[in-house]
C-alpha cells in the first residue's frame, strides 16, 4: 500500500493567532465547515491559553461550541500548560463534542520557552509529560509538539541530540503523536531530513511523526516534502499560508495548505484535499482578511 499524507488545517490557530485582522467567530466556523467540504479531517482549531494575552483564541470556547459534531472530524485544542488541558477536557463537560485532541507544546530551548511560557525546556518538559497523562486520562487524544525544534531566535541553534533526548521522554508519557515544529521558518531540507529520520529511528514505531514549517524564508515546501520522505506521515498547514510570526516582523505565516496539496497530489501522495476547493477556499478567505494571502499556488491555480 503506497503512503499518504494527512494535512492539519491550523488556519483557525496557528494562522489566525498570528494576523493582526481579529477575525469573528462565525467566520472561523464556516472556514473549517468549508475546509471539512473539500477534505480536510483535522484541525488545529483554537487555543486555551490566557485570553487577556491572545486576543485573537479568546473566542475559542465559543468557536468549539460551534463545530460540526462529525465523527469522521478531529479537533485539536492547543494546551501551554495544565490548566489548558483542563480547559480542554472542560469543553467537553455536560456530554458536549468539545475537543478531540489535547495538542500540547513543549519547547527546546531554554530562551523560548522563558519568553512564551516563563519556563526552561526541561520544566517544559515535565510539564508537558503531566499533561499527556492528563489528557489520557480525560479521555482526550494526547498528542505534543516540541517547538523551535530547528532554530531558536535566541539561542539559534538548537543541537539535534537534545531535541531527540526530549523525544524520547516524552514518548515515555504515551502520546499518539510527536510533532517537530519550524516556530520560525529557519529549517532547511537536509537538517529536517536528518532530525526527523533519527526520530523515527529513536520513538517507537505506533508513535506518529508530525512535522510543522512556516514559510518565512521560503523553504516551507521543501522542508514538508522532506520530513514527508523522512518519515513523517502529518503535516500542518494553514489555507492561503495564513499567519506571520511574533519573531520576524514581516513574515509570511505557515506552509500553505493549497501549497502541499498540488506538491502531493501531483506528486502521486494522497491528501485527501481537493485542489479547486482548496484554491476556491483561498479567494473566499482573502475577502474575510480583506487582502491577498501569500501562497503560491492559491495565486497561480492548479496545473
Ligand atoms: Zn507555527
Amino acid at each position: 500500500m503506497s503512503r499518504t499524507l494527512q494535512i492539519v488545517e491550523v488556519a483557525p490557530r496557528d494562522g489566525l493567532q498570528n494576523e493582526s485582522t481579529l477575525v469573528s467567530t462565525t467566520d472561523k466556523v464556516a472556514l473549517i465547515e468549508r475546509m471539512i467540504e473539500a477534505g480536510a479531517r483535522r484541525f488545529e482549531v483554537g487555543s486555551f491559553v490566557n485570553p487577556k494575552r491572545v486576543p485573537q483564541m479568546a473566542d475559542t470556547p465559543e468557536l468549539v461550541a460551534a463545530l460540526p459534531d462529525r465523527v469522521d472530524v478531529s479537533y485539536i485544542g492547543l494546551c501551554l500548560n495544565l490548566r489548558g488541558v483542563e480547559r480542554a477536557a472542560g469543553s467537553r463537560a455536560g456530554n458536549k463534542r468539545g475537543v478531540d485532541e489535547a495538542g500540547c507544546v513543549t519547547v527546546a530551548s531554554d530562551g523560548f520557552g522563558q519568553a512564551n511560557q516563563a519556563q526552561t525546556w526541561a520544566e517544559s518538559v515535565a510539564e508537558n509529560s503531566a499533561m499527556l497523562a492528563l489528557a489520557r486520562r480525560e479521555g482526550l487524544v494526547p498528542q505534543v509538539t516540541i517547538a523551535v525544534a530547528f532554530g531558536c531566535p535566541f539561542e539559534k541553534a538548537v543541537p539535534e541530540q537534545r531535541v531527540l533526548d526530549i523525544a524520547r521522554r516524552l514518548a515515555e508519557a504515551g502520546p499518539v503523536e510527536i510533532a517537530l515544529a519550524d516556530t520560525i521558518g529557519v529549517a532547511v531540507p537536509s537538517q529536517v531530513r536528518d532530525l526527523i529520520g533519527a526520530l523515527r529511528e529513536q520513538i517507537p514505531a505506533d508513535v506518529r511523526l508530525r512535522a510543522h514549517f512556516h514559510d518565512t524564508r521560503a523553504t516551507g515546501v521543501a522542508n514538508a516534502w522532506a520530513a514527508w520522505e523522512a518519515g513523517a506521515d502529518v503535516l500542518d498547514s494553514s489555507l492561503g499560508g495564513l499567519g506571520g510570526c511574533p519573531f520576524a516582523p514581516g513574515a509570511t505565516g505557515n506552509v500553505a495548505t493549497e501549497d502541499l496539496v498540488y506538491l502531493f497530489e501531483r506528486s502521486g501522495v494522497a491528501t485527501g484535499i481537493d485542489l479547486d476547493r482548496a484554491i476556491a477556499l483561498n479567494r473566499w478567505f482573502a475577502g474575510v482578511m480583506g487582502k491577498p494571502l501569500p501562497s503560491g499556488v492559491g495565486r497561480a491555480g492548479g496545473f
